[in-house]
């Protein structure tokens, strides 16, 4: 069952529209405001749907500025599941949001599938689907989940759950296992379940009922671990953001508020065990300057910037928040041709900032964002998790040094 939220809250103060990035990037979009709340009273009685709701990216920028609570992307997340039920989906939208099955079959053959992506012919086919012609994310023949399991971990009494979601369990292990090496450091064993995509990429294709079932699956194998009061945590903020929120506000299944109540960011988690005087904080600053985006959906949640914090909290690292908005990638939204451009308009003023300050790398949670970020001002990118890592790791090697 899919929850309906309410629109009747909704006093037409027009903060969503200003705060709306796909709105100021394009004229296909008829805005927040219309399309969400107003198009629902209309659509609950006429049954109408309204084709631009195809533009909306889910960013949440409207959720973040409403004064009044309407949940306004979600609105706009059931409207696009009616659109695609009466339109039919494109192949090309099936394929961007199955990134998982392609991800599982494509790892154990990473090389020939990295390589096969880039082959002109295999561009010349993505492209006739409708898929922009950007590079993909990568795959790592060793993923997350067979690193993990590898490695033999200090067995505590301390536990906490970790849910690496696809983009970590697959295109950037070594974020998820920099995780697990700064927990073990800090005297927690880490519980990896079995859990499939948290349906983030489906939600905003219009697969709803697939992304139930999703939900369903990792409810099951997270709600076991909230009921012993184990933290779960992510490193990716659309997955955090699911656990935390969405599987609220879309579907009524048993334990999600346990598992809602349960959850962390991955720095929220370590920003905690700084305030309690629990993180071991001997970090030695690594070189170079850098510059801090915060994931749309980082800023859903509601939790500040911990992975900033953390780092600013390093002494001697320079590190600064761009604060410039979203990228416009939005998971598969920049992947689609027609989209593409859009996308690049809607991250225009973080490109500008980034751009200038020439080598700086740029710190942000979300793998897409770091894709977008990378493939437009060519920066290097880096997941906060993964730069405390180093300054962990940095640390350790000056004192062994010493000694
Ligand atoms: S989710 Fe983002 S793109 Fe969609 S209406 Fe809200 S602010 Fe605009
Ligand atoms: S910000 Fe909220 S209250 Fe204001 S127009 Fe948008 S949905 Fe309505």
């Amino acid at each position: 069952m899919i929850k309906q939220t309410t629109i009747n809250k909704c006093t037409a103060c027009t903060s969503c529209v200003i705060d709306c990035p796909v709105t100021a990037a394009t004229r296909e979009f008829k805005g927040p405001k219309l399309l969400g709340p107003g198009l629902e009273r209309f659509r609950l009685f006429e049954q109408d749907v309204e084709a631009s709701i195809d533009y909306c990216t889910n960013c949440k920028n409207c959720d973040i500025t409403c004064p009044s609570d309407v949940g306004v992307s979600t609105l706009n997340m059931l409207a696009k599941n009616e659109f695609y039920k009466r339109k039919g989906h494109r192949l090309r939208d099936w394929i961007l949001s199955h990134g998982e099955l392609f991800a599982r079959l494509s790892s154990p053959v990473a090389a020939i599938a990295n390589w096969g992506m880039a082959f002109p012919l295999t561009r010349m086919v993505l492209s006739a689907l409708g898929i922009a012609d950007r590079p993909l994310p990568a795959y790592h023949k060793t993923d997350f989940y067979q690193q993990f399991h590898a490695l033999r971990q200090q067995p505590y009494e301390q536990k906490v759950v970790f849910y690496p979601g696809c983009y970590i369990g697959f295109n950037a292990p070594q974020v998820g296992m920099d995780l697990v090496h700064l927990l073990q450091a800090n005297g927690y064993e880490v519980i990896v379940p079995d859990v499939v995509c948290c349906g983030t990429p489906v939600v905003s294709n219009g697969y709803m009922d697939e992304a139930r079932e999703k939900a369903q699956h990792n409810i099951r194998a997270l709600a076991v671990w909230a009921q012993k009061g184990y933290p779960i945590l992510t490193c990716c903020t659309s997955c955090g953001l699911m656990l935390k929120q969405e599987y609220l506000e879309l579907y009524d299944i048993e334990g999600s508020q346990q598992v809602a109540e349960q959850h962390y960011d991955a720095g929220e988690f370590l920003v905690e065990l700084k305030d309690k005087g629990q993180l071991k904080t001997d970090f030695k600053a690594i070189e170079g300057s850098y510059l801090y985006h915060a994931p749309c959906h980082l800023r859903a949640q509601g939790i500040g910037l911990p992975g900033l914090e953390l780092l600013q909290n390093i002494d001697g690292m320079k590190i600064a928040e761009i604060d410039a908005g979203c990228c416009g990638i939005a998971g598969s939204y920049g992947f689609k041709k027609e989209k593409y451009d859009i996308s690049l308009a809607i991250g225009k003023n973080l490109f500008q900032a980034i751009k200038a300050c020439p080598g700086a790398t740029v710190v942000t949670e979300c793998g897409t964002c770091q894709l977008q970020i990378g493939h437009v001002t060519k920066a290097a990118t880096i997941h906060p998790i993964s730069l405390l890592y180093a300054a962990w790791e940095s640390n350790k090697q000056a004192s062994s040094e010493a000694e």
